[in-house]
């Protein structure tokens, strides 16, 4: 098969990179609309995964690059090797995924004795060619040969050094020139070959190093971290790109820009740059960049060329663009854009933004963000009002506020992270090796580097807080130090770091959480649209459903009652009824927890006007109320012990006068009160005992307590109807809806429905009201989903308890699976997700596809939803949107990423 290796710039399709990798496709498309690209060439990511496979560069390939590369020689007039006019290269990895900093790049290609000579010449600028030429054999040698960057940097620091140089722009062409010379020893020393001369098999070398990188231990936990599949990356393509240079005098600069900011959306130019300096420079936070403001008045030329080019990538990619560029002498080129990577905050304000200025219609501004990144917008500021003087401040890279111990290396960050510690990552600057450190801490804080470094760029792809180039602190990572003036902050002390104003304090400032912006409003309301699919919340109590309301709630769809009963103020009444042995004293109970129980729904009720509240019926088995057997073991065992002493100090004290009593408070104690005490003790244990169950999950809960403590499930639909009828009657619009829980068979739900019947009359004529809700039933048992038609006839709803149906479905509990086989089963891909987590859509999802079908025979307007924990994630809410259910129900965090994503679920239905 003859297929083509290699695609110039002028001719590679920008659409695919798949093929071309992000960086190579976009170097292409740039071309094609007319940006001003230095001229180049890809080689595809499909030659990459063939090379892995062989090890060599076949001979099509190599002859192939030959062509490429006299092209480029046609269209720059420069030649490769050449000793006049010598043609730079640059050798750029780049795959269909962003990998930021995952692989090297090699600068200044194409450099040997003589060509050195030949731009010495050309150029008259010595020191320029000697930076250059020092700068490839470090990079080559690294990333070519394996070499580790400490060999160079020793030989680096000692010419600094031993000639008193601090600023590296202080080195003269000499200084550079020994420092080449001692770089090719070092090569020669580690490799035991001299530095390649040919130019040709520099460019080999580096090709074949970049497609190995791909198999790297870097980029293949990269991969595995996020999640990046074959699918969606296979191989890196290789660019060859004709060099240009920032660094060739004060008429050339090397910057990086956002077309808006990434960390507000503001519709600004955003960035920093260089002067007369070479591209890594400003990543690598090795100089502190100045904003790209300052470019309008230091070259007022080239800042309008830089506008105009933010303004054709944006109009073109109808996208925030993150731009690399570089001035030559006063020319502007562009040598890389991709899609900005940027924070909540700011995809959400652009989308509005950007629709309104007419540039994307509202389903790209939906579409244009991942529901999940919302989440962020959940993270906590600052409080206001928090009086800690700031101890120093940073560039503001990544925004939300952050608490923790100081660490000052990824590796402690990790094992620290690990075990639950709340840490702040501290560093000069960071690496792309330090990011299991990332992973592990609340913020980051580096001492140098500007707002693109990779510090800044990296922790806002995470969503986390990080403030960068905080150069008023002296980082000591040797001895685990950070010095601010004469403040000395040690491994563990607690700091606060504010990554939206790069505030940094000592000690822990309290946080508030935030608050939704304007924009975000507009868009869940564009979402809103568009859904199909109601979003729900699951929420127990009042102050929850104000805050679901707030984000959006239309309703709740789960209401679990058992929380309700767990209130301090009111479990001992439950206990109560449940250690009593007749129905008398378990109605007597019964009766003080019912006006409670009222009182909640009545709030919940109100709190969520003037939507549907489901409220479940009793579901846990009756032990989870109860005290351990142990505990309470233990407690009439040291009751005892208390009698005994006193019952021994009251005969000490009559022995030695009689008719004394105990002084205050000792006299309050009371033989009698214990005795009672420890005997409802042993009821309670008795009622423990006789209540144990081997699988309690699979025992005497749900509806099946209903069936046995009618009582029970009495006293909850009078306080649900009750509450209905007072709300009715003061007004507020209300739709209760009474869900049975752990249903399988019918005849259960005859059962429950008579209760409802009943009650509901008594209520009625009791309150002049006449009541207006639904019942329906959870379906979490696999029996229910086979029987769903029979269900249906009783049932008004059905509400997937997903959590139960997945530990139906795999016949295994939740707890010992996630403890004990569940990490396992995943890593060794034998199950994809954690089915708690991510729907099973093969399995209980073909449980729900039945149970909808026969649900819908049966009775065609049932309303049918989701309230298990996996109706919060997009992945499900798509699988309910393609199964027509009605709702998802959700935690209410979780309520503006399901706003999003039951949109984006219609979306994508029609665009598939
Ligand atoms: P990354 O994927 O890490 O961004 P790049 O391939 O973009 O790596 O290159 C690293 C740096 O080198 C960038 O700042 C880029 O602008 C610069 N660079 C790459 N190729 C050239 C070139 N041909 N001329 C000048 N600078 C270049
Ligand atoms: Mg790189
Ligand atoms: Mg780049």
């Amino acid at each position: 098969m003859t297929s083509v290796h290699c695609y110039s710039f002028l001719n590679g399709d920008g659409k695919n990179k798949a093929l071309l990798g992000g960086k190579g496709a976009n170097l292409c498309e740039m071309t094609k609309i007319g940006l001003n690209v230095p001229p180049g060439f890809v080689i595809t990511t499909q030659t990459c995964i063939k090379y892995l496979q062989t090890n060599t560069l076949s001979d099509s390939l190599i002859s192939e690059i030959k062509d490429q590369i006299r092209q480029i020689e046609h269209q720059t007039g420069k030649t490769f090797g050449g000793n006049t006019n010598p043609l730079l290269v640059s050798v750029r990895s780049g795959s269909a995924i962003s990998m930021p900093g995952m692989m090297d790049t090699i600068l200044n290609l194409g450099l040997n004795q003589q060509t050195l000579s030949a731009l010495i010449t050309q150029t008259k600028a010595p020191r320029f060619a000697y930076d250059a030429y020092r700068r490839f054999i470090q990079l080559f040698g690294k990333v070519a040969l394996n070499i580790d960057d400490e060999k160079f940097d020793v030989h680096f620091k000692q010419v600094k050094k031993d000639n008193g140089i601090i600023a590296d722009s202080a080195l003269t062409a000499d200084h550079l020139k020994k420092i080449s010379d001692l770089f090719l020893t070092v090569v020669e020393e580690e490799t035991g070959h001299p530095f390649p001369e040919n130019v040709h098999d520099q460019l080999e070398l580096s090709i074949k190093a970049v497609f190995q990188s791909w198999s790297g231990k870097r980029a293949i936990d990269y991969r595995r971290e996020f999640n990046i599949t074959p699918e969606m990356a296979d191989g890196t393509a290789v660019n060859i790109v004709t060099m240009v240079f920032g660094n060739m005098g004060d008429d050339s600069a090397t910057g990086v820009g956002f077309t808006r900011n990434p960390g507000t959306g503001a519709n600004e130019m955003y960035g920093e740059y260089l002067v007369n300096a070479q591209g890594e420079d400003v990543v690598a936070g090795i100089r502190t960049p100045k904003a790209v403001a300052e470019l309008r008045t230091e070259m007022p030329d080239l800042y309008h060329q830089l506008v105009e080019l933010r303004n054709k990538l944006e109009n073109h990619y109808q996208e925030v663009q993150d731009y690399e560029y570089t001035i030559e002498n006063g020319i502007l080129y562009c040598l890389q854009t991709r899609n900005g990577k940027m924070n909540a905050t700011a995809m959400v304000k652009t989308s509005v933004d950007m629709f309104n200025e007419g540039l994307i219609n509202k389903n790209q501004a939906l579409l244009r963000i991942d529901p999940e990144l919302l989440e962020q917008l959940l993270h906590p500021q600052l409080t206001l009002n928090h009086n800690v003087p700031v101890l120093a401040t940073g560039l503001p890279a990544s925004p939300g506020a952050a608490c923790g111990k100081c660490v000052f290396d990824a590796d402690t960050a990790q094992r620290l992270g690990k075990a639950g510690e709340k840490i702040i990552l501290l560093r000069e600057e960071t690496k792309p090796e330090d990011i299991h450190g990332f992973f592990a801490a609340q913020g980051i804080l580096t001492s140098r580097g500007g707002k693109t470094s990779h510090a800044a760029v990296v922790a806002r792809g995470m969503g986390k807080a990080c403030i960068a180039g905080a150069e008023d602190i002296v980082i000591d990572i040797k001895s685990r130090h950070a010095i601010v003036g004469d403040i000395h902050i040690r491994e563990g002390d607690i700091i606060t770091i504010d990554g939206s104003s790069g505030h940094i304090y000592l000690g822990k400032i309290p946080t508030t959480p935030p608050k939704f912006s304007a924009e975000l409003k507009t868009l869940l309301s564009w979402a809103d649209e568009i859904s199909e699919l109601h979003v729900y919340a699951n929420v127990d109590t009042p102050e929850n459903a104000i805050i679901a309301a707030n984000y959006g709630a239309k309703g709740i769809g789960l209401c679990r009652t058992e929380r309700m009963f767990n209130a301090h103020d009111r479990l001992p009444l439950v206990i109560d009824m449940i250690i009593s042995d007749n129905k008398e004293d378990r109605e007597a109970a019964l009766v003080k927890l019912f006006p409670i129980q009222r009182d909640d729904f009545k709030q919940l009720f109100e709190a969520m006007s003037p939507y549907p509240v489901t409220v479940r019926l009793l579901d846990p088995p009756m032990h989870e109320f109860l005290p351990s057997e142990q505990q309470l073991q233990d407690e009439i065992e040291s009751l005892k012990k208390y009698i005994t002493i006193i019952k021994a100090q009251k005969i000490t004290l009559e022995s030695i006068s009689p008719n004394t009593t105990l002084p205050h408070p000792l006299d309050q104690l009371n033989e009698e009160i214990i005795q009672e005490t420890i005997s409802k003790k042993i009821t309670t244990l008795k009622k423990v005992r006789d209540l144990f169950e081997v699988n309690p999950m699979l025992g005497h809960r749900g509806v099946r307590l209903g069936m046995s403590y009618p009582e029970i499930y009495q006293m909850q639909i009078r306080s649900i109807l009750e509450a209905a009828a007072l709300c009715i009657k003061q007004g507020t619009p209300t739709k209760p809806q009474i869900m049975v829980p752990q249903v399988i068979t019918a005849q259960e739900l005859t059962k429950v429905k008579e209760m409802v019947a009943e009650i509901k009359q008594e209520v009625e004529s009791q309150f002049k009201v006449s009541l207006n809700f639904k019942f329906g039933t959870m379906i979490e048992t696999v029996r229910a989903c086979t029987r769903a038609a029979s269900l249906a006839e009783f049932a008004e709803f059905f509400s997937f308890g997903t959590n139960d149906l997945t530990q139906a479905t795999f016949s295994f509990s939740r707890e010992d699976a996630e403890n004990k086989f569940l990490p396992l089963y995943e890593s060794a891909e034998i199950l994809q997700d954690n089915p708690f987590e991510v729907l099973d859509t093969k399995g209980v999802g073909e449980l729900m596809k039945l149970t909808v079908k026969l649900g819908r025979e049966a009775r065609p307007d049932i309303s049918i939803g989701i309230c298990g924990e996996q109706g919060g994630h997009p992945k499900s809410i798509r699988f309910c949107h393609a199964l027509k259910l009605n709702y998802v129900s959700c935690s209410a965090p979780r309520i503006p990423i399901a706003r999003l994503a039951t949109a984006h679920a219609k979306l994508l239905e029609e665009n598939s």
